[in-house]
């Protein structure tokens, strides 16, 4: 069956992924068995998703396909622009307009023998969590944060914990992310439960950095303070019935203006249209360089994860390219309070606790978490939102002891639309405490 590729070609092609898995040596992970089964593992079963299909998305999926993975779906919801082309080299001047994921899966296939890839061209929102369920490994070339955020907490959803608070092994969903911003990169390894997921390290994420106010309108110092000057101080003052729009060109030519007299002034050097306009639009160039280092990072913790035949990355490494070629790797901890994977938040409540007391507590824990929360304990609806809550209504005013049948502690599970995964209650009711006093 195997023809199109010459004799030889097919072996020559995972000549190197041969020394790695054929033979074992010092640096392997645990249980790592060398041989052809593990070669068809990886080759045959494991089932991998590549979420973006732009420019680290591309690295990836020539990555993964030229480490031997041969069942590949990958998702993007955009289309090709002209300006992509620079890095996103599996597409073409005549792409241009078309689905990412589509031509890149084309792309891919019609250069390595024998892999597959799946193209979808939609939102990952789009897809239910039985998709994502699917896959054996997701691998994530994304460049939001509220992405990275809305797939953490669907694979964490999949997360179940015995009632000691053990993880169920076979629900967790191993994930690789990587990102880029300019020169600088990283790749990270998550195992929801074992490692921190994305939100436990949200902090690495700090907000936009913006200059303070005074900055701009005192002593402004670079270029960027003039660019930020005329947008939001110059523009409000002197065209302030008009709302800027930074695709018109009228508008980014005034504040440019704005920020070359500006800048004059305080003989400041730097000010230049391309300047202005990514500062405005916050626009960070992107490095084709830095997409290509951290993809095949990402695609090198793939294969340690599928094949076992080294251990994993524990569990970020960040890589610096501005002023030479700098990485370092951390192993950042878990949240234990998580409240996206871990075992569940901790809340105390008294004995005479009822539901609806603790859906309002809750809220008012978790005011940007929860507006509309459904509740259910062991697999039972407590309260549920839509066509079950007059059904479940009456659970309200019981007091979620009795609602508990006795026990003084378990495990509630919350759901709101606000979130993108469960929020797990780890509860404990005070009933000891309550007689005491
Ligand atoms: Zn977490």
């Amino acid at each position: 069956m195997k023809r199109v590729a010459p004799p030889g070609v097919e072996r020559s092609r995972w000549r190197d992924l041969d020394r790695l898995l054929l033979r074992s040596g010092n640096l392997v992970g645990p249980g790592f068995e060398p041989g052809e089964e593990v070669k068809e593992i990886l080759h045959d079963m494991l089932h991998v998703l590549v979420i973006g299909a732009g420019g680290l998305g591309c690295e990836l999926l020539k990555d993964l396909a030229l480490t031997g993975f041969k069942k590949i779906d990958v998702i993007d919801m955009d289309t090709i622009d002209v300006s992509n082309l620079n890095r996103q080299f599996l597409f073409r001047m005549k792409d241009v307009g078309k689905s990412k994921a589509t031509v890149a899966a084309e792309r891919v296939m019609q250069r390595v023998h024998g892999v597959s890839v799946t193209p979808h061209f939609c939102r990952i929102e789009d897809k239910p969590p039985e998709f994502y369920q699917a896959f054996h490994i997701i691998v994530l070339g994304l460049d939001s944060v509220e992405a990275r955020s809305w797939i953490n907490g669907v694979v964490c959803g999949f997360l179940e914990y015995e009632d000691d608070g053990s993880v169920k092994q076979e629900t967790i969903k191993p994930m690789v992310d990587g990102g880029t911003e300019g020169f600088k990169g990283h790749s990270r390894v998550i195992i929801p439960s074992v490692t921190p997921c994305f939100q436990c390290t949200m902090w690495l994420f700090p907000p936009q950095t913006k200059f303070p106010l005074c900055t701009l309108a005192e002593t402004p110092r670079s270029a960027a303070h003039c660019i930020e000057w005329a947008h939001l101080i110059q523009w409000g003052q002197v065209r302030g019935a008009e709302v800027f729009d930074a695709d018109v060109p009228e508008h980014m030519k005034w504040i440019y203006e704005q920020a070359v007299a500006r800048a004059e002034l305080f003989n400041i050097p730097g000010v230049t249209l391309q300047h202005t306009q990514g500062v405005v639009k916050n626009i960070i160039p992107a490095i084709p360089s830095t997409n290509a280092i951290v993809a095949a990072s990402c695609a090198l913790e793939t294969l340690k994860m599928a094949t076992m035949c080294s251990t994993g990355m524990s569990n970020y490494m960040m890589y610096m390219g501005a002023a030479g070629i700098y990485t370092h790797t951390v192993a950042y901890e878990k949240d234990p309070e998580c409240i996206v994977c871990s075992a569940g938040v901790p809340v105390a409540i008294e004995e005479s606790t009822t539901l609806e007391e603790l859906m309002q507590q809750l809220c008012a824990q978790f005011p940007e978490k929860l507006a509309t929360p459904s509740v259910s304990f062991q697999g039972c609806n407590l309260y549920m939102r839509g066509i079950f809550e007059e059904e479940t209504r009456p659970n309200l005013a019981k007091r979620i002891i009795d609602l508990m049948e006795g026990a003084t502690s378990g495990v509630l599970i919350v759901n709101d639309k606000k979130l993108h995964g469960p929020l797990r209650i780890q509860l404990s009711i005070n009933a000891a405490q309550a007689m005491q006093t």
